[in-house]
């Protein structure tokens, strides 16, 4: 195969204890996964939730222990945070049932879905795409992937995010509206999931701005913590 310029690499997520890479196929994501994150945002909690995407390469893999300088980008004045269990598919299918969903789950870790959320406000009112307030650069900060074979499977597991130290996100993943089986089986009957595919599950209540030297912090039980710097 010849191609008109180099091929990249594919966008890679680290793993806890190795030093193989998890190459990155496509970044879902789950809107309003949260009843009070959905009442928070001005919505009704009775909408089911739904799905967008970011591109693959808007991944931020950060190690353990590491603070990643986001770039505050351009194009808003109301940078929120949203703290989120990803998931990290390492066997495909399509139509996936709910009882065989977490066989397709190889891994997890926490991740943050960065949100211009002035932009998202704007697009959601007018009935326009989310690309330019979910999908931009550098948007999906995560932590390193930690496999279900040592860590198990997410039922439940506290999750939660402080700013400069002080505590904004605290919850837990049992209180999700869709639950990580049935994410995949929903996403997998819209399309079928392949290895490297990166689930992330949506946010609990709290999400807020951030501004230049702010220092989050985002963790969840058995995942470590992810930390960013904003400059
Ligand atoms: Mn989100």
């Amino acid at each position: 195969m010849k191609y008109v310029f180099s091929p990249f690499d594919p966008p890679a997520a680290l793993v806890a204890g190795s030093e193989e890479r998890f190459p990155v196929h496509r970044i879902y994501c789950v809107g309003r996964n949260y009843a009070a994150h959905a009442r928070e945002m001005g919505l009704s909690d009775r909408e089911p939730p739904f799905f967008f995407a970011k591109p693959a390469d808007a991944l931020v893999p950060v190690r353990d222990g590491d603070e990643y300088a986001f770039s505050y980008p351009g194009m808003t004045g109301n940078l929120h945070y949203e703290c989120e269990l990803v998931l990290a598919i390492g066997k495909g299918g399509a139509n996936i049932a709910v009882d065989h969903a977490f066989d397709h789950v190889w891994g997890y870790a926490v991740g943050l879905d960065m949100t211009r959320r002035d932009l998202q406000a704007q697009l959601r009112d007018s009935g326009r795409p989310w690309e330019v307030s979910k999908g931009f650069d550098n948007s999906a900060p995560l932590g390193v992937i930690h496999p279900a074979s040592q860590v198990g499977h997410f039922e439940r597991g506290r999750i939660w995010l402080t700013v400069n130290g002080q505590p904004k996100q605290d919850a837990d993943v049992a209180d999700m509206v869709w639950s990580v089986p049935e994410i995949v089986a929903h996403l997998s009957s819209y399309f079928r999931l392949e290895p490297g595919d990166l689930v992330f599950t949506g946010t609990p209540e709290g999400v807020g701005p951030v501004t230049r030297g702010d220092v989050i912090c985002a963790g969840a039980d058995r995942l470590g913590e992810l930390g960013v710097r904003i400059v």
